[in-house]
This record gives structure tokens, C-alpha cells and sequence, in this order.
């Protein structure tokens, strides 16, 4: 017997929860693409698009997931052979550098390894020692979903700054928008790179880039950029059609205006403030059941966690043999760990991730670790005890915090 049946739960760090709101709203035939209210509601979308990023500048929309947008950010910086400064704290970061690589732009990687942020120092020596500055872009990695590192981007924007730089500040926030305070104004950045599936709660199959003009100025000049993958085209659409380089991408539009119109009734103020009180409640539990035995969190300082996904380990193991039991026995999915070690490393299987991000709340967060605890005892893996009423005391302290929700803006 197991005791799986019921509304499963997919706990991992994208594709997130997608609310019934935002499927029902698919639930219509395909509207005209040349004119009418397909055109004013993509219109709409790029409107609050801009306001989720807190973005004055561009946004372009596309069809694609993250390693498309990835693509569309590199092409549009650059020209074969320029080079690039990435700077990784996991398998993302190291993966939007080996896209850039694989396109034939010259990229350094600054590697701080899989638990610790960017050591911005390192990265102002870095740029400094570019006396012809030769480096056309910094790529910054928001949250790393793999190691679940969260990079303090005004620190990236001063270490450029005090290194007297040009470069442009190029920013994936995939796993970050609409789950943790991000600013794209106020904090500098010139490129910033999104998709739907994650926050933003949306089906996958959209990109989003938003630019600031100088790096539309750069782009003019970028040979790797090609008809499609162009933003300029995207941005000075005199044909609805040119938005997206083709048929637009309807039902994935539809989807996206509901869970815009859901961030907009909440309040992204406030979605950020759920998502703090939620990622405190999981980081509650992992400090009580880390006591005694094999458990731990990857990143020490929870000044520098992600809010939208948390990366632990259980040594022996015991990592993949949670996750096999609580899908199994209790229907609530994890996430795998990500690029924490090669596959015949025998620590591979003790990494594993709790995705938070998007349409979560209290009881969902509460119930994955509860299931948790019932697998960890189910699997006689040693843990502290204590660990749920460590998460629902969380959960209680936070909520004074958060206060009531925002009122809608106009
Ligand atoms: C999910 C994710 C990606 C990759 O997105 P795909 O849609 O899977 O291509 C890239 N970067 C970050 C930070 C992510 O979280």
C-alpha cells in the first residue's frame, strides 16, 4: 500500500505550481494573431512584465525556456570572438558560460564553487586587470537553482563600478523573478534573463529579455544576433507579428495575463515576503533535523540562500532515497540534485532539491516537510527532533511580518 493517490504535489524548482486560474485560462480556441485583442493583451503583458522587473527600459518576449532566452541574452551582446566575464556558483552559471563558449564568444568563468556567492573583490581584480576593456559583458547568475546561492546583484553592479568598467551587467534571474526582491533600475542591470515556468507560474515555452539602452546600443553592432534571436526586431515591431518573430505563442499569452493579473492582486511586495516566510519554514526544519546525523544545508549564510528553492544533502545516499520515498509512498515530488557531483561520484546521490517558488503557500510548504519527516523516519535516517514545530513556529513569526496583503495599484 502506498498512500500516494490524492492531488500529487511537484515540489521541484520549476516548472512551479501552475494555479487552476492560469490553466482555465487556456481553456478557450485560438484567437486571431494579425489583429485585436491578441495585440492589446500582449501589449498589456509587456506593460507588467516591466513592473514585475521594476524595469523602465525594453523588454522582448520569446518562444523558448530558459536555455533559448539564455541564447537570445549571449547574441545579442556580442560578436564572434568577443569576450565575456561569467561568474558561476553552480550548474547555471556554468551552463549560460558554456552556451557563450559554444557560440564562439571568448568567456573567462570565474568559479566560486557550488556554495558560496560571488566574491566581488575577485571580480573587480578581475575587470580591472581588462585595462583595454576587451570584456563586452558580466554574466551574474541571480539564484543558482542548482546550488540554490542567492548573488547580492548591487554588490555585482558596485564591483563594476569601482573597477571603472564598461562591461555590461548581464543578469538570470529564471529562478529568482517574482520569488525574491529583484530591481532592474535601481540595481544597475543591463541584461536580464527570464522565463515562465518558475515564478512567474506559467506553463514553460516563454523567454523574456529586458535591456536597458545601452545595451541596445551594443546590440547593433553584435554579428551573433540572427533574424530570430534579434531583439531589435521584437522591440520595433511595426507588424504585431515581428513581437515574436512569427505566430505568437497565444495560449502561453493567455496563461501569462492571468498569473500577471494574480502577482498584481497580491502584490509583488508582498509575494516576496511569502516566499521569505515559506523558505524560513523549510530552513527551520533543516536546522533542527541537521543536529544529529547526515543532513545538511549547501549554503551556510542564509543571507546568501535563494527564497525560491533550497538545495540540501543527506550523505550516503540518503538524498535520492527521500526523494524515491516520499514520490512514492506520499505523491509529493523533490527535485533532483543538479551538477553537485558527477554521476560515479559516490556523494552523487545525496544531493537533492525542495522547490518554494510561485503558488505555494503555508500548508503546501508545511506538508512537503512533514512528508519529509515521515520518509526520514520511514528510511531510519538519523535527524534531529523538532523539526515541524521549528517550521510552524516560522511560519507564525512571519506572519505579523508580512502584514496584509498590498493593495492593488492602480
Ligand atoms: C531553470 C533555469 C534555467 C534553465 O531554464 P530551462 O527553461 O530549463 O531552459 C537557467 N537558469 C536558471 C537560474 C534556472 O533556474
Amino acid at each position: 500500500m502506498t498512500l500516494s493517490n490524492g492531488r500529487p504535489y511537484v515540489a521541484i524548482p520549476g516548472p512551479s505550481v501552475m494555479p487552476d486560474r492560469v490553466l482555465a485560462a487556456m481553456q478557450r480556441p485560438a484567437p486571431n494573431i494579425y489583429r485585436g485583442a491578441i495585440v492589446d493583451l500582449t501589449h498589456s503583458i509587456l506593460a507588467d512584465l516591466k513592473r514585475v522587473a521594476k524595469c523602465t527600459a525594453h523588454v522582448a518576449l520569446y518562444i523558448c525556456n530558459g536555455h533559448g532566452a539564455w541564447e537570445a541574452s549571449l547574441c545579442n551582446m556580442a560578436s564572434r570572438g568577443d569576450r565575456m566575464l561569467a561568474c558561476a556558483n553552480g550548474h547555471f552559471g556554468l551552463g549560460w558560460a558554456d552556451a557563450a563558449r559554444r557560440m564562439g564568444i571568448d568567456v573567462e568563468t570565474l568559479d566560486f564553487g557550488r556554495s558560496a556567492p560571488i566574491d566581488t573583490d575577485r571580480l573587480s581584480e578581475t575587470l580591472k586587470a581588462d585595462r583595454d576593456h576587451e570584456i563586452k559583458a558580466v554574466l551574474v547568475t541571480h539564484v543558482d537553482t542548482a546550488s540554490s546561492v542567492r548573488n547580492d546583484i548591487q554588490a555585482v553592479r558596485a564591483a563594476i563600478d569601482a573597477a571603472g568598467h564598461p562591461a555590461l551587467l548581464a543578469v538570470d534571474a529564471i529562478a529568482s523573478l517574482g520569488c525574491d526582491p529583484l530591481h532592474f533600475d535601481d540595481w544597475g542591470i543591463d541584461v536580464l534573463v527570464a522565463a515562465s515556468q518558475k515564478g512567474l507560474m506559467t506553463p514553460p515555452g516563454l523567454g523574456f529579455l529586458w535591456f536597458s539602452d545601452k545595451a541596445l546600443e551594443q546590440s547593433r553592432s553584435a554579428d551573433l544576433a540572427t533574424p530570430y534571436w534579434s531583439w531589435i526586431p521584437r522591440i520595433e515591431a511595426r507588424v504585431f507579428s515581428h513581437t515574436f518573430g512569427g505566430t505568437s505563442p497565444t495560449h502561453h499569452l493567455f496563461a501569462l495575463r492571468e498569473a500577471l493579473d494574480m502577482i498584481e492582486e497580491e502584490g509583488l511586495e508582498h509575494i516576496w515576503a511569502r516566499h521569505r516566510a515559506l523558505a524560513g519554514a523549510v530552513w527551520a526544519a533543516f536546522d533542527v533535523w541537521g543536529q544529529d546525523g547526515p543532513i545538511s544545508l549547501n549554503v551556510a549564510d542564509p543571507a546568501m540562500r535563494s527564497r525560491a528553492v533550497t538545495a540540501a544533502r543527506i550523505r550516503n545516499g540518503g538524498g535520492e532515497a527521500l526523494r524515491g520515498w516520499v514520490e512514492t509512498q506520499a505523491g509529493v515530488t523533490l527535485g533532483i540534485g543538479l551538477g553537485m557531483a558527477l554521476a560515479d561520484d559516490p556523494t552523487h546521490d545525496d544531493f537533492f532539491r525542495v522547490g518554494h517558488m510561485g503558488h505555494v503557500n503555508a500548508h503546501m510548504t508545511l506538508g512537503v516537510l512533514a512528508t519529509m519527516e515521515a520518509g526520514l523516519q520511514a528510511l531510519q535516517i538519523p535527524h534531529g527532533s523538532g523539526a515541524l514545530d521549528a517550521a510552524a513556529g516560522a511560519i507564525v513569526r512571519a506572519i505579523p511580518e508580512i502584514g496584509a496583503p498590498a493593495p492593488v495599484s492602480a
